[in-house]
């Protein structure tokens, strides 16, 4: 099970522990300073599991969305959807994070960023960033090979590999696995 983490460390994370999925989210959330309720909603709920509290996610999410969302506008119309994630408001339901089945048969529109990299991506896109998390070329080939076969979640565990420089031998089904997973080798 994962501990707990702070605003502070969200950044560190995303570069060394985050699956690909959820490291795009973060960084558009970071260029854009906005995010659609499908990438909140996939990146909030991912966050939430790894362990950040509510009252962090909501200066989280209201220091991204500033300056292009004032405070007051942030706590009128985005941070009920927040308290409602963790199940402090309506059915009071504690929602869990999603798994990459339900990302990868997600349907992101235009504008969307959230979805699975290795199912939504276009080929060019998907290399871009595999290059960028430092995955070698001949690893970035192996993955794309997964890909072309529609095996999207052997793509994100030899991606796991080729950044960790470790074996997953359960492979990757679940985007908070990821992150557990990492953590156990890097830690
Ligand atoms: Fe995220 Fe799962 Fe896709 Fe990996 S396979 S990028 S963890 S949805």
């Amino acid at each position: 099970e994962a501990g707990e983490i702070s605003v502070k460390d969200i950044d560190h994370f995303a570069k060394t522990s985050f699956p690909l999925c959820m490291r795009h989210l973060f960084e558009k959330v970071r260029e854009d300073h906005h995010l659609k309720h499908g990438g909140r909603m996939q990146l909030g709920l991912f966050l939430k599991g790894v362990g950040l509290k509510l009252d962090d996610a909501l200066a989280f999410w209201k220091a991204e969305f500033a300056p292009k969302v004032s405070a007051e506008r942030f706590d009128k119309e985005y941070a009920y959807n927040i308290r409602h994630n963790y199940g402090r408001e309506g059915k009071r339901t504690d929602y869990t994070p999603y798994s990459c089945q339900k990302i990868i048969s997600s349907t992101p529109g235009v504008g969307d960023h959230h979805g699975c990299p290795y199912r939504h991506f276009s080929e060019e896109n998907l290399k871009a960033a595999l290059v960028r998390m430092g995955v070698s070329s001949r690893a970035v080939e192996d993955v794309m090979d997964k890909v072309r076969n529609r095996h999207y979640q052997l793509a994100c565990t030899l991606t796991f590999e080729a950044v960790h420089g470790s074996s997953c031998d359960a492979g990757i089904n679940h985007p908070n696995q990821y992150f557990i997973d990492s953590q156990k080798i890097l830690q």
